[in-house]
């Protein structure tokens, strides 16, 4: 299996850019996604990893070896678009040959092979089936096994479960992921959805506009968003933003928020003028004694947790609560918030101001 390596790479498409230069490293075996909003570059990027499209600039490794001039066909990667893109006049076992026997390798060798990956992905009692009647998810395991049986040193995966319905892209997602760590084959996977990046995923890396906004493990990302765009794109509901001005300096460890000082982790570089406060609405609580206020607007029940919409004197926040709290519209609660993952934003910049707290993750990302 392979590490990819993705150093300054950029691509255009005539006057525009799609790609503005990417730097990240898929480690042998992780299972990496490329996560990002419709437009923003992920296709491309994985295409110029899998030798279909070539990079403006920009150098492109493979264990070690730059293949940026290298086509599809030598890089030993084996791209999934589409799942459901099988040959309908063969049966199970020929579509997933078709690769090998396409190679040359021996009709022997190849049935040895086919019945191997049958086996791991538990379809071994359909092989002389034609794919026709197949349902969705042999279909998308028939898809899987083509590109499996090659052995490559890589899989690259663009949306694979984006046709599939909610819950049965759920059952898929786990199985794929599943199926990756018996096989701990490099794999490489685009999706648009937060919530499938953050279950899949060794590692992602979130892109925005073309740029990689951030690159690291899902919780990294989560509880230290070294851009608001990242911090907006993953939760669900997103991170709240209190917006408000004054001055962070190097070394301080609290902000002023409408006269109430916020403890914050301390931060190493210092900041004024327009700023915002992120934080998780499962970092905010209702506290009696806190100066800070907000007043109830909404409620929303979510069986064990609630969503609890607040007006705050710096804008309009979400919180997650335990449902047994009640809470009406119209009451005023103090707020208190979680310290210890509180992320101060430029608002110009939208950057995070590195903190002790997030220093590790933002460095590497
Ligand atoms: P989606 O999920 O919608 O496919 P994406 O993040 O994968 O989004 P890309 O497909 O990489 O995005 O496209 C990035 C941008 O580059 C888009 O604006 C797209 O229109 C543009 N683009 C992609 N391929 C070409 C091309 N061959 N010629 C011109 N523009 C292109």
């Amino acid at each position: 299996m392979a590490q990819i390596r993705i150093e300054n790479v950029r691509k255009d498409f005539g006057t525009f850019t799609a790609v503005k230069s990417s730097t990240f490293t898929v480690e042998n075996g992780e299972f990496f996604m490329l996560l990002g909003p419709s437009g923003c570059g992920k296709t491309t990027t994985l295409r110029m990893m899998a030798g279909l499209e070539l990079p403006t600039s920009g150098r492109i490794y493979i264990d070690g070896e730059e293949v940026g001039m290298k086509p599809a066909s030598q890089r030993d990667i084996a791209f999934v678009f589409q799942m459901f893109a099988l040959y309908p006049h063969m049966n199970v076992g020929k579509n997933i040959s078709y690769p090998l026997l396409s190679q040359g390798m021996p009709k022997p060798e190849a049935r040895r092979r086919v019945q191997e990956v049958a086996r791991i992905l538990g379809i071994e009692d359909i092989l002389n089936r034609p794919v026709g009647g197949l349902s969705g998810g042999d279909r998308q395991r028939v898809a899987l096994g083509r590109a499996i049986v090659r052995e490559p040193k890589a899989f690259l995966m663009d949306e694979p479960l984006g046709a599939l319905d909610a819950e049965f892209r759920e059952h898929m997602a786990e199985e794929l992921r599943a199926l990756h760590d018996r096989m701990n084959a490099t794999t490489v996977y685009v999706t648009h959805d937060q919530l499938e990046a953050m279950q899949m995923g060794d590692k992602i890396v979130v892109m925005n506009h073309g740029v990689v906004e951030q690159f690291g493990k899902p919780q990294e990302i989560y509880d230290w968003p070294a851009t608001r765009f990242v911090a907006e794109f993953i939760g669900s509901p997103c991170m709240n933003f209190l917006d408000f001005e004054g001055l962070v300096g190097a070394g301080s460890n609290s902000v002023e928020l409408n006269n109430t000082t916020v403890n914050i982790p301390a931060c190493r570089e210092g900041a004024t003028g327009k700023l915002t406060l992120g934080v998780r609405p499962e970092h905010i609580h209702f506290s009696d004694t806190s100066k800070y206020r907000g007043t109830v607007l909404a409620t929303e029940y979510l069986g064990t947790t609630q969503i609890v919409t607040l007006e705050t004197p710096n804008g309009e926040i979400k919180a997650r609560m335990a449902s047994n709290r009640t809470v009406q519209p119209g009451e005023t609660v103090g707020l208190e918030f979680d310290e210890r993952t509180l992320t101060v934003f430029k608002c110009d910049s939208g950057r995070a101001l590195l903190s002790e707290a997030n220093e590790g993750v933002l460095k590497h990302g």
